[in-house]
C-alpha cells in the first residue's frame, strides 16, 4: 500500500481480547474519536462505575488523533456523580501491550463531561487503558515462576462464579517453625479495574522470594499469605467493579452466599479457618485504586492496639514510601450504610465477626503530589517492595490483637 493509501485507510478499533472494554465509538472526524466508556452496574442495576477502557487502534501511525473519552458520570454508593471526578485522568498507552506510557496531557472538557487526549502515535497499532493492566494471564505467569520456590505455596481457596481459581499464596520461610512468626494477610483486586494493587502485589511477591537480607529475615520471622486477584472473572471480562452476578466483592461480607458470590465465601471461609484454629493473624490489609486519594482506613476506635497500630503503619508508610495521605489514618464505620445488608467491606466483617485488624489501603492513579507523575508500573512494584517491609516494621511492637469468638 502507498503512504497515500496507508493515511486513508480507516482507523479500526478493537477490545475483543483479555480485559477489553470500550462501549460506542463514533467517528467525529477521521482523525477524531469519541470513545463512550461502558461502565458497569451492580446486581440491580445500580451504582454505575466507568473507571474501566482498554482498547487498541489500528492504522492510527503518524495520525493527529484526538480521542475523547465520555460516558464518565455514575454512582457510588447510591450517591449519583457527573464524572468530574475523573477530570484528572491521565490514561496510558503502549505500542506493544506490554509496557504502558501515561499521555504527556490530558484535558477536561466540562460540556461534554469527557476527557480528551492528543496524540500521534509513533507506531501503526497502539493500545490504550485506564492505568496498566494486569490481567488473569499476568498472574499466571508469574505464578509460574513463583511455584516450585521453597519459600513459597500456591493453593486454591475455591473458585470464582466462571471457575477461576481463587489463588492463596503462603510465602514464609518453611525450615524456621512458626510459633513466634508474625502473620499478614494481603488481599488485591476485589475491583477489576484496580489494576495498580496488582503491580503492587507483584512487587511484594517478588521482593519476598528475592536474595535480600532483608527480605530474608521477613521470611524467617513472617509469614505471609496473599490473595492476589480476589476477582478473576471481572478482572477477565474487562468489568469495572462488580462479579459475574453483579456483586461488589468488597460490599456483602455480611451476605454471605455461595452461588452467587463464591468469591467472597471461599476468601471468608480461608480466613476464618486460620484463626479459629488458633493461628495469629496480626495484620489484614485489602488494596484498592482510586482516581485522587490515598488513605488507610481501619477499626481504630476497636481498641487502643489496632489504633496504634494504624497509626504506625500510616507514619512508616508516609515516612518511607510516596504515599500521600496528609490526613492520617481513618476510623473506619460498622458499614459502608449500617443497618442494611450487603454493604459490609472485608475489612469492616472481618473486624466484626473476629475483631481482626484489618484495613483497607487506597492508592489513587491520577498524578500523585508527592511522585510529580501519574504512578508507574516502575513505581507500583517498588512500592509493593517497600510496603511488605512497612507492614512487617508496623506489626513489630503491636500487642497481639487477641483473637476472640
Ligand atoms: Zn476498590
Amino acid at each position: 500500500m502507498t503512504l497515500a493509501g496507508l493515511l486513508l485507510a480507516a482507523i479500526t478499533v478493537h477490545s475483543n481480547f483479555e480485559a477489553g472494554s470500550i462501549g460506542k465509538v463514533e467517528f467525529v472526524g477521521p482523525n477524531h474519536l469519541r470513545c463512550a466508556v461502558k461502565g458497569e452496574t451492580d446486581q440491580d442495576g445500580r451504582n454505575r462505575q466507568p473507571s474501566w477502557f482498554y482498547f487498541r487502534l489500528d492504522g492510527v501511525q503518524g495520525r493527529e488523533l484526538v480521542i475523547e473519552l465520555t460516558d464518565l458520570h455514575g454512582e457510588y454508593n447510591y450517591r449519583p456523580h457527573d464524572g468530574s471526578g475523573h477530570r484528572n485522568m491521565r490514561p496510558v498507552y503502549s505500542y506493544d501491550n506490554e509496557h504502558w506510557r501515561h499521555f504527556e496531557s490530558s484535558e477536561w472538557d466540562p460540556a461534554l463531561h469527557a476527557i480528551r487526549v492528543r496524540f500521534t502515535p509513533e507506531a501503526s497499532r497502539v493500545w490504550i487503558a485506564r492505568q496498566p493492566p494486569y490481567t488473569t494471564r499476568r498472574l499466571a505467569r508469574l505464578l509460574d515462576e513463583l511455584r516450585g520456590k521453597p519459600e513459597v505455596r500456591c493453593q486454591i481457596a475455591g473458585r470464582s462464579v466462571r471457575g477461576r481459581p481463587i489463588w492463596l499464596l503462603t510465602v514464609t520461610n518453611f525450615k524456621v517453625p512458626d510459633a513466634g512468626k508474625k502473620v499478614i494477610w494481603w488481599m488485591a483486586r476485589q475491583h477489576a479495574w484496580e489494576s495498580g494493587t496488582s503491580w503492587v502485589t507483584e512487587g511484594a511477591l517478588r521482593y519476598l522470594v528475592s536474595g535480600d537480607p532483608h527480605a530474608a529475615r521477613i521470611r524467617d520471622t513472617t509469614i505471609f499469605l496473599f490473595f492476589p486477584m480476589a476477582d478473576p472473572d471481572g478482572v477477565h471480562r474487562g468489568g469495572v467493579r462488580f462479579n459475574e452476578f453483579g456483586y461488589d466483592l468488597n460490599r456483602n461480607w455480611d451476605a454471605v452466599d455461595p452461588r452467587r458470590m463464591p468469591e467472597i465465601a471461599c476468601q471468608r471461609q480461608a480466613i476464618l479457618n486460620w484463626v479459629d484454629s488458633g493461628r495469629r493473624l496480626d495484620l489484614f490489609l485489602t488494596l484498592h485504586n482510586t482516581e485522587s486519594s490515598e488513605y488507610i482506613e481501619g477499626p481504630l476506635s476497636g481498641s487502643p492496639e489496632i489504633r496504634a497500630l494504624g497509626e504506625r503503619l500510616w507514619k512508616l508508610l508516609v515516612e518511607q514510601t510516596a504515599f500521600h495521605s496528609p490526613g492520617g489514618p481513618r476510623d473506619q464505620p460498622a458499614s459502608t450504610d449500617p443497618g442494611k445488608k450487603g454493604r459490609m467491606t472485608v475489612n469492616q466483617a472481618l473486624y466484626q465477626e473476629r475483631r481482626i485488624p484489618a484495613f483497607l489501603m487506597e492508592l489513587m492513579v491520577d498524578p500523585s503530589p508527592r511522585l510529580g507523575r501519574p504512578p508507574t508500573v516502575e513505581d507500583r512494584l517498588e512500592f509493593g517492595a517497600a510496603l511488605v517491609r512497612v507492614l512487617r516494621a508496623a506489626v513489630e511492637g503491636a500487642t497481639h490483637a487477641k483473637i476472640e469468638n
